[in-house]
């Protein structure tokens, strides 16, 4: 977010703005939470770190299969949105031969993971579901929630036959390539050794849960998860809450990010004493959950659900559109700015950008954020202590309407710990602010592992033509061609959101990927090919364009307190390589559909 320009002071003035007061806040707020070792306060769950916080409740015994050595035509590797929504697009393609492998018990991603009490998106349901016109279905409330959102992701699997060969349970530890036979080889932790022509890896961003490396963790005897892997044997209740469980318990939780948000009130409402560990507050706008008229959607055009995805991924990109067909918070941005530009001119003042007034606008939306923290907690000390004080979109902006009223509870304290975070666990519960606090119960809701960079990020090895390693390949940042492919690894694509379009809607960047992969398994299939393999210079071309458009986020992000946004407040150019095409992704969107109606596959070498 770049600063208030002086032309506008008049109308800041006007707003009770001081523009130079609240930006000196935020950097001393920043500076505060900076800690020299960046990712490295986060020790990430995985095989082999704190590995009993990966158990599946949802799993009753150790599921036994023999390893398989068969050879299929395309794996995927993740059973989310990403490996559902290619699954759809490879059988309306009529290609056959896929095998699903995901270490979930399930179709579903992140949903099938996240089952903590309250779990629910916040991107309106008509464009977060997937297919709802192949489907034939509309969902009955502006926002779905958790359980929802996972029979959707099972309903898309059974409609387009996705079940038919999975390996679900199943941890992949290794893929590699032989430039001989022309397949991969995937290992997994049931020692299987498949074979595959092509490989799609759609792993997620949000798929590796991280603790806070704090020391003592390993030495509490109380009971304590992480919220990807709720433990309701413990807790009582369902995802709908109910945690009679927690009734005779004194629970903490650490962490105040959007899980937390909205599994904070059903902790309040069930345990007898909750304390809210909190290093930096969250944004937290009204949610305005409504029912759905299905007259509203009753005399849309086909592909209206893919117009509205556009549409709102225009506006919260800053598109000064008229039609807002979403209309909620998020796409609230434009509007602000446009009602900003209205104001500004009745001051006189000559607006050629709008973009001129977006910084103000974000000052004005955060002050209206902390306005409603204090109309909200009655205790003013705890009402100072849930102010965010940042650019809106250095953290992911929350929108509930039971999370503030949670702190006028009795039975609930919110622990600030003014941007140090807990210090230690210890045998009986935790320290912070160098007091302990005695638990019964530690909740750790402190998100995952989206920052490291890709290679690092996925919990399998990679290894292309030559025995070289994905990683190594890119040390120095990611390398692609449109964001899904890499010289020297043939017949792999990536689904994640490394050097392609980034929506704030996943689904709908999930299914313009998948359109593209499909679009390229099916070319290749009609002209018989057995090896897609992306060129030398089709590559060093993205990765020079990805670098062009890098710049200005980089600048943007400096300035914000730290998060997984801006890995923590480790900026950098090779950082700025590992993430999304600058341009924005309506822009890459463009340029990937301009690629396929050449119809010349160019980039792509063809075997
Ligand atoms: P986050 O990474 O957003 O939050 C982690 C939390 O842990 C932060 O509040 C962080 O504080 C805190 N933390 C870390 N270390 C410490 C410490 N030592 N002491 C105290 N606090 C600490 O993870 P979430 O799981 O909340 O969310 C991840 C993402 O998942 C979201 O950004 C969103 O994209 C998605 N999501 C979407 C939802 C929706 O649609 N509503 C709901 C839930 C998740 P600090 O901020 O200071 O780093």
């Amino acid at each position: 977010m770049g600063l208030v320009t002086d032309k506008l002071k008049p109308l800041a003035d006007a707003l009770g703005i001081d523009p130079q007061t609240l930006r000196d806040r935020y950097r001393t707020e920043r500076d505060r939470r900076l800690r020299p070792e960046g990712l490295g306060q986060f020790v990430r769950i995985d095989r082999d770190h704190h590995h009993r916080f990966e158990h599946d409740p949802a799993l009753a015994g150790a599921p036994s299969r023999a390893p398989l050595t068969d050879q299929v035509e395309i794996a995927i590797i993740g059973a989310g949105f990403g490996g559902l929504l290619l699954g759809a697009e490879l059988r309306k393609a009529g290609i056959d031969g896929l095998r699903f492998i995901d270490r979930a018990g399930d179709f579903g991603g992140v949903w099938y993971w996240n089952r903590y009490p309250g779990a629910a998106c916040d991107t309106e349901a008509p464009i977060y579901l997937p297919l709802l016109e192949e489907l034939g279905v509309l969902p009955k409330r502006k926002y779905a929630t958790g359980p929802e959102i996972h029979a959707h992701c099972r309903l898309i699997a059974e409609k387009f036959d996705l079940y038919r060969d999975t390996c679900f349970h199943t941890d992949v530890t290794d893929i590699s390539w032989d430039e001989a036979s022309g397949l991969w080889t995937i290992s997994t932790d049931h020692g299987d050794a498949m074979r595959a022509r092509f490989v799609v890896v759609s792993a997620g961003v949000m798929d590796r849960p991280k603790l806070a490396d704090l020391p003592g963790l390993e030495t509490f005897r109380g009971h304590s998860f992480h919220t990807s892997r709720w433990d309701y044997s413990y807790t009582g209740g369902t995802s709908a809450g109910g945690l009679t469980g927690l009734s005779d318990k004194v629970v903490g939780i650490i962490g105040t990010g959007a899980t937390a948000v909205q599994c904070v009130p059903h902790l309040g409402a069930g345990a007898k004493q909750l304390y809210v560990f909190q290093r930096t507050p969250s944004s937290i706008d009204r949610r305005d959950d409504r029912e759905l008229d299905p007259a509203d959607f009753a005399n849309l055009g086909a592909g209206w659900q893919q117009q509205r995805m556009e549409n709102f991924t225009a506006l919260v990109g800053g598109a000064l559109l008229e039609e807002d067909l979403v209309a909620d918070g998020w796409t609230s941005i434009p509007r602000n700015m446009m009602r900003l530009m209205d104001q500004a001119r009745a001051f006189g003042i000559e607006i050629a950008n709008p973009y001129e007034v977006a910084p103000l606008a974000d000052m004005v939306k955060m002050a209206e954020i902390r306005a409603r923290v204090d109309a909200v907690v009655t205790d003013p000390a705890t009402a100072a202590a849930l102010k965010p004080w940042y650019d809106r979109f250095c953290k992911r902006p929350c929108f509930h309407d039971d999370y503030l009223p949670t702190f006028n509870r009795p039975n609930v304290t919110l622990v600030d710990t003014h941007g140090e975070g807990v210090e230690r666990v210890t045998a009986g519960g935790v320290i912070a602010n160098g007091r302990e606090y005695p638990l019964d119960c530690l909740i750790y809701s402190t998100g995952y592992d989206a920052s490291s960079p890709f290679a690092k990020r996925i919990s399998f090895g990679i290894e292309g033509r030559g025995g070289l390693t994905l990683q190594d390949k890119w040390a120095e940042g990611a390398r692609t061609f449109h964001g899904y492919g890499t010289h020297d690894f043939p017949n792999l694509f990536i689904m994640a959101h490394v050097q392609t379009g980034l929506s704030l809607n996943f689904p709908h960047m999930i299914g313009e990927q998948a359109r593209h992969i499909a679009h390229i398994l099916n070319a290749a299939r009609a002209q018989g090919a057995q090896r897609i393999e992306v060129t030398q210079a089709a590559e060093d071309a993205w990765v020079a364009e990805i670098d062009k458009a890098a710049v200005s986020m980089v600048e943007a992000l400096r300035e914000c307190t730290p998060s997984y946004f801006n890995h923590e407040g480790n900026v950098s150019r090779l950082n700025a390589r590992n993430s999304a095409y600058g341009g924005g992704p309506l822009a890459f969107y463009k340029i990937i559909a301009d690629w396929r109606a050449k119809g010349s596959l160019t980039g792509l070498e063809l075997t």
